[in-house]
């Protein structure tokens, strides 16, 4: 069995590239470190912080309690603009809108924001591509290019608050109140860039957006040594595993990175976590026509999870161009849900916001590397 060519540390294996520092890159405390090396007075850190995350300004103009011949350069120093939006799709009566982004070198990612009766979730790209090539991802087949930063993955989130507080979605002004890392990349594999985005969603104002731990989703395909150090964070978060089947042999295709950590051991680390959290965990699984959608697969994953805290997710698989894989049939689906059920285990069947608009997975940035190659 060969292991894939992976690298396990929570070091940066791909550098990021000068990307510009932010005031979303630091701790609260760093802030204002960082606002004396560049000479300011530490209050301005916060005065921008508040700017930033309490009321979601791009507009250093309206900065008041900052003098106007200095608004602009704190603002170039602290908040520069990291992400700029290449261009929006939006389907479901403009409910589920995509946004591609493009980073300072020129790198794509994407996020999809999705307004629901009560609530609106934005699910954000932690990494530009994959390294964990799983075959039915579309981010995957690309491989990694590389980390995004803390600044990079917050200002994802806070242009998706923005959105919302400006009323850019049917139905007038709301509140971002949902963010979940399952855009693009493997959260736990650029691990300290998402835990500084995470405490930047849920430190109070004006540290962070205050949005509860509970409403943030980290999902990972099993990175046993990430998962154990979420628990030591000590933080709510939702933790979702990608479980897209219940037996290792099949489980070392879908997801390769399994043949390092296996499913035993993957959900002994959810478990744990679900022990100091509290939180119930969410196994995704995504449902591929013929593939691991038989019955003796959900029989199995009821026998595996029965006596866990754990709820299924059921995801129709997305097929990613060219993919002799697709989703499974509609009675398939059903017998699997009824199975799982007749065990005890709560399911849910994801809908499928924004499969017109390459909803998921990679989609969007892929088909405009294909119309700009
Ligand atoms: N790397 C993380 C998060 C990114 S993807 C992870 O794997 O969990 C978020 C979810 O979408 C994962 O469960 C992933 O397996 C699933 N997914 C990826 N491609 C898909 C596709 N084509 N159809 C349905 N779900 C897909």
């Amino acid at each position: 069995m060969s292991t894939p060519e992976i690298k396990l540390t929570f070091e940066e294996p791909i550098q990021r590239k000068n990307v510009p520092k932010h005031l979303a890159d630091y701790s609260p405390d760093e802030r204002r470190d960082v606002a004396k090396l560049l000479g300011l007075p530490p209050f301005r850190a916060t005065q921008v912080a508040t700017h930033y995350f309490s009321h979601l300004s791009n507009d250093p103009q309206t900065w008041s309690d900052i003098p106007a011949e200095l608004r602009h350069s704190i603002a170039d120093q602290l908040t520069p603009k990291l992400i700029e939006l290449v261009r929006s799709v939006s389907c479901d009566e403009g409910m589920t809108r995509k946004d591609l982004w493009k980073l300072h070198d020129g790198v794509l990612v994407e996020s999809v924001l999705m307004r629901y009766t009560d609530r609106v979730t934005v699910c954000i790209s932690s990494q530009a591509g994959c390294g964990m090539n799983c075959p039915f991802c579309a981010t995957g087949q690309a491989g990694l290019t590389r980390n995004l930063s803390a600044g990079e993955i917050t200002e994802q989130i806070v242009s998706a608050a923005r959105a919302c507080v400006n009323g850019e979605l049917p139905g007038g002004p709301t509140r971002l109140s949902n963010i979940v890392f399952m855009g693009m990349g493997e959260p736990l594999a650029n691990y300290n860039a998402v835990m500084r985005s995470v405490r930047n969603i849920t430190d109070p104002h004006p540290d962070g957006l205050g949005i509860s731990a509970r409403s943030v989703t980290v999902s990972t395909v099993g990175l046993v040594n990430g998962i154990e150090k979420l628990t030591e964070e000590g933080l709510a978060l939702t933790l979702a595993v990608s479980l897209h089947t219940p037996d290792d042999e099949l489980r070392d295709t879908l997801v390769p990175i399994n043949s390092r950590w296996n499913i035993k051991e993957v959900l002994a680390a959810a478990d744990k976590y679900e022990k100091r959290t509290g939180r119930r965990y969410s196994i995704e699984y995504a449902l591929i026509r013929d593939i691991n959608d038989q019955s003796w697969r959900s029989d199995l994953l009821g026998r595996l999870l029965k006596n866990r805290n754990a709820h299924v997710n059921l995801i129709p698989l997305n097929p990613t161009p060219g993919s002799k894989w697709t989703a499974s049939r509609r009675e398939d689906e059903a017998e699997f849900v009824r199975i799982l059920e007749s065990y005890g285990v709560p399911v849910t069947v994801r809908d499928t916001r924004g499969r017109e608009i390459d909803g998921a997975c990679g989609q969007l940035a892929a088909a405009e590397k294909t119309r700009t190659d």
